[in-house]
């Protein structure tokens, strides 16, 4: 790919501003030489004003959504983006969340450039686990696991029912549930269709990858070895 065409994709500008970054003498190798509009370099030889170049095409990456943002790229309210780098939001190809979480919704949230990578993730057949701590608004009635458990659970409006989903009580009003699903506010109605409230919901793990102490609003970029936890 062309130098202009790949550092305009990372989101640095339209071709026209990179091709002027590059007459200005801001795009250097990692000696600070000069390079050019038609050089051969690789990615990692990169550098805009002595800075190294945001990640390849092929980003996956991790936050931590806290509560209150919303997994759309067009929202009056804060949004997930808000919490990236500006530049993440316009490198093409996009940038997009694996799945969305709920605005009220907090916990790990992967996100990728890679659409092979997130479809083979969402996809049913993949029946990834995904943890949800939930705190609920009244106490657990004792049937609540052999319900979700039953693979015969129906939400309103549907007419699949859900796949069987574990369900570990950690408390009167407190709850890991593991899906391998991911329906609209799943999570939600499936507490709903047993006469309780989500109060307050947290995904803790998707696959082998947890939050691992990343603090809210944070993110990191996976690099192979997350991937390999990850399926
Ligand atoms: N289930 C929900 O109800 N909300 C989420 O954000 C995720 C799963």
């Amino acid at each position: 790919m062309k130098l202009v065409k790949l550092i305009a994709n990372l989101g640095y500008g339209s071709r026209k501003q990179v091709a002027r970054m590059f007459r200005e003498g801001r795009i250097t190798d990692a000696d600070g030489e000069v390079l050019y509009a038609d050089d051969k370099v690789g990615h990692d030889a990169i550098r805009i004003d002595d800075e190294p170049l945001d990640p390849p095409a092929g980003l996956v990456l991790m936050l931590h959504k806290p509560v209150g943002y919303t997994c759309s790229t067009k929202d009056p309210g804060r949004i997930i983006y808000d919490l990236l780098p500006p530049r993440f939001r316009l490198r093409s190809p996009l940038l997009s969340p694996v799945g969305r979480l709920d605005r009220d919704t907090s916990g790990l949230l992967l996100m990728t450039d890679d659409g092979q990578l997130l479809h083979r993730i969402v996809s049913p057949k993949a029946r990834l686990a995904k943890v949800y701590d939930a705190t609920l608004a009244e106490d657990l009635r004792g049937d609540e696991g052999a319900v979700f458990a039953s693979g015969e659970l129906l939400l309103e409006s549907e007419t699949t029912p859900l796949a069987p989903a574990a369900l570990e009580v950690t408390g009167p009003r407190s709850a890991h549930l593991t899906l391998t699903e991911g329906r609209y506010h799943q999570v939600r109605r499936m507490f709903a269709a047993v006469g309780n409230h989500v109060e307050a919901l947290h995904r803790s793990r998707v696959g082998g990858l947890a939050l691992d102490g990343l603090p809210a609003g944070e993110w990191r970029v996976l690099g192979a070895g997350d991937l390999e936890l990850l399926f």
